[in-house]
C-alpha cells in the first residue's frame, strides 16, 4: 500500500507534519503488517482548513452533481472490492471470504441505499397550505469530523462519508488506528472519483490526538462517531464548548428473546449471529433469553453450534470465524470469560485460552454460558467477542423486563411464530431496532440506538438528515 505514511488533504496525498507512527498488527499472526503515520494538531488543522475552504463551493453544488460523484465512487468501490476485502481482512482479522461476502459489501449496500434515498429528497418544500410564502429548506451543516471504529470498517466509513458528501458537507475522516488500511483504499477511491479538493480529507491518528482535536476544533460543526460508549461520552464533553452536533453510534448488549413457539432454527441462528465477525458487532445478540420449557434443549443446541464453529486464520478460505482484532481485545475477552466463571455462570462451551491447535494470533474459543443471572458482569457489559450468555425466562412480562434492564438499547431480537406476540414485543423493547424471526431490516432502514447505545440514526433518509440543517424561510416569492 503506497499511502500508508501519508494523509489525504485538499485533493492530494501529502506527507504528515507529525513524525509519529503506529504499527498495524495482523491479528491472525501477531505480526506487524503496516506502519502508518499518526497525525497531530498541525495535520488536523490542515485538513480542517481544506474542508472549510471547500465548503462554500461544495455546499452550493446542485444535488445531481453530488449524486454523479457518489455514483462514480460506487463504481470504483466495486472495481476495487478485492483490494478492500484484503485490507479489511488483514487489518482486523475478518476471514477473507467473510470480508468479501459481508464486510466490503456492507459498503456497497449503504452507498446504493443512500443513492436511492437521495433521489427522493426534497431540498426545499412548502411549509403547508396555511403559509403559502413559507419554505423549509434542507442545508448541509458544514465541516464534519468522522471518527470510526475497527470492527466493520467500511460499513462505518460509508455510513458517514457518503451521506456527508451527498448532503453537501465537507469532511475530515479519522479511521481507527487499529484498522486504517481499508480507509486508505477508500481515500484512493474518492481520489479517483475526482471530487473537488478539500471536500473529503483523511488523517490517520489516535483518539487522544486527531480524534480529540477534531472534537474540539472551532471550525468543525459536527462529529459523527461510532465506537465505544466511553469515547462517545468523552467526545460529547469535548464538543460541548464549541456546541457541535454530536451523532453517536455506540455499544450494545442485544437481547434475543426465544419463545417456546419459535421456529426450529431460531436457537442455532441466534448463536451463529452472536459469533459472526468473532462477536465484534455492536448489534450482536449476546444475551439469549429462552423460555424455560425449551431452555435445556436450547442449551444443547448452543453447545453443538459452539463446538462446530471453526476458528482459523483470516487468510484461510472458508466459513470459519477469525481472530479478534487486537491483544487488548483478546485480554479484555479473557477477563470477561474469567468473570463469568467467577460469578457462577455455567460454562457449557469454550472458555479461557485459545482454541486447540492455535498458539499464535488473537483467537478466542467460541464460548457459551448458561444460567446467566441478570446483573452478572457478562450480562451487563459488552464483551465484543464470541461469547453468548443464556438466561431462562418464564413469562412474556419477564422477558421484556430482563431485555430492557440494560444500559444499552441498540438491537433486540424476537423469535416466535405468534404474530400478535411478536408485534407486542417489538413495541415494548427499548431499542433503536428490533429484528424478528431472522428477518434482517430492509434497504434504507435507519440504524441506531437509544440510551448508552447512542442516539444517532444512520442509513437511508434518516442518515442523510443527520448531516443537514433545517432552514425556515418566510416571504418566499412565488416561482
Ligand atoms: P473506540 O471508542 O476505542 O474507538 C473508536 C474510534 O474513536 C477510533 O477511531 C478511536 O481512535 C477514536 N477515539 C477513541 N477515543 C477517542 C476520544 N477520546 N476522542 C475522539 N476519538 C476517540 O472503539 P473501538 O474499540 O474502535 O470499537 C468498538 C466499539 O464500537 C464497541 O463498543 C462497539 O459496540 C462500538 N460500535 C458501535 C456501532 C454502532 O453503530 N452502534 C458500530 C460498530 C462499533
Amino acid at each position: 500500500m503506497s499511502h500508508e505514511r501519508q494523509f489525504y488533504i485538499n485533493g492530494a496525498w501529502v506527507a504528515p507534519v507529525s513524525t509519529r507512527t503506529c504499527e498495524v498488527m495482523d491479528p491472525s499472526t501477531e505480526e506487524v503488517c503496516a506502519t502508518i503515520a499518526l497525525g497531530d494538531r498541525a495535520d488536523t488543522d490542515a485538513a480542517v482548513a481544506a474542508a472549510k475552504a471547500a465548503f462554500l463551493g461544495w455546499s452550493q453544488t446542485r444535488p445531481e452533481e453530488r449524486l454523479t460523484y457518489v455514483e462514480k465512487i460506487l463504481a470504483i468501490y466495486e472495481k476495487r472490492s478485492e483490494d478492500m476485502s484484503r485490507a479489511i481482512s488483514l487489518e482486523m482479522g475478518a476471514p477473507i471470504d467473510m470480508a468479501r461476502r459481508s464486510q466490503t459489501t456492507s459498503g456497497t449496500w449503504h452507498i446504493t441505499n443512500f443513492i436511492t434515498a437521495f433521489k427522493s429528497m426534497e431540498w426545499i418544500k412548502p411549509l403547508g397550505p396555511h403559509a403559502p410564502n413559507d419554505r423549509i429548506a434542507l442545508e448541509p451543516i458544514g465541516v464534519v469530523g468522522l471518527i470510526t471504529p475497527w470492527n466493520w470498517p467500511m460499513n462505518q466509513v460509508t455510513l458517514k462519508a457518503i451521506p456527508a458528501i451527498l448532503a453537501g458537507c465537507t469532511m475530515v475522516l479519522k479511521p481507527s488506528e487499529i484498522a486504517p488500511l481499508s480507509s486508505l483504499v477508500f481515500a484512493e477511491i474518492v481520489d479517483e472519483a475526482g471530487l473537488p479538493p478539500g471536500v473529503f480529507n483523511m488523517v490517520n491518528g489516535d483518539g487522544m490526538g486527531v480524534g480529540s482535536q477534531l472534537s474540539t476544533h472551532p471550525d468543525v460543526e459536527m462529529i459523527s462517531f461510532t465506537g465505544s460508549t466511553r469515547a462517545g461520552i468523552a467526545i460529547s464533553k469535548a464538543a460541548a464548548d464549541s456546541l457541535k452536533r454530536v451523532c453517536l453510534e455506540l455499544g450494545g448488549k442485544g437481547a434475543n428473546v426465544v419463545f417456546a413457539d419459535a421456529d426450529e432454527k431460531a436457537v442455532r441462528r441466534g448463536v451463529q449471529h452472536c459469533f459472526n465477525n468473532s462477536g465484534q458487532s455492536c448489534n450482536a445478540p449476546t444475551r439469549m433469553l429462552v423460555e424455560r420449557s425449551i431452555y435445556d434443549q436450547a442449551i444443547e443446541i448452543a453447545r453443538e453450534v459452539a463446538a462446530a464453529t471453526k476458528v482459523a486464520s483470516a487468510h484461510e478460505a472458508g466459513n470459519h470465524i477469525g481472530p479478534v482484532s487486537s491483544q487488548m481485545q483478546y485480554d479484555k475477552i479473557q477477563g470477561m470469560i474469567q468473570k463469568g466463571i467467577d460469578e457462577g455462570a455455567r460454562l457449557i462451551a469454550g472458555g479461557l485460552g485459545r482454541p486447540d491447535g492455535l498458539n499464535r494470533g488473537y483467537f478466542v474459543r467460541p464460548t457459551v454460558f448458561a444460567d446467566v443471572v441478570p446483573g452478572m458482569t457478562i450480562e451487563r457489559e459488552e464483551i465484543f467477542g464470541p461469547v453468548l450468555s443464556m438466561i431462562p425466562f418464564d413469562t412474556e412480562e419477564d422477558a421484556v423486563r430482563i431485555a430492557n434492564d440494560t444500559p444499552y438499547g441498540l438491537t433486540n431480537y424476537v423469535q416466535s411464530q405468534d404474530g400478535a406476540k411478536r408485534n407486542r414485543m417489538a413495541r415494548r423493547l427499548r431499542s433503536g431496532m428490533v429484528e424478528m424471526n431472522g428477518q434482517s431490516r430492509g434497504a434504507g432502514s435507519p440504524f441506531g440506538g437509544v440510551k448508552a447505545s447512542g442516539r444517532a440514526r444512520e442509513g437511508g433518509h434518516w442518515g442523510l438528515e443527520e448531516f443537514l440543517e433545517v432552514k425556515a424561510i418566510s416571504g418566499w416569492a412565488a416561482e
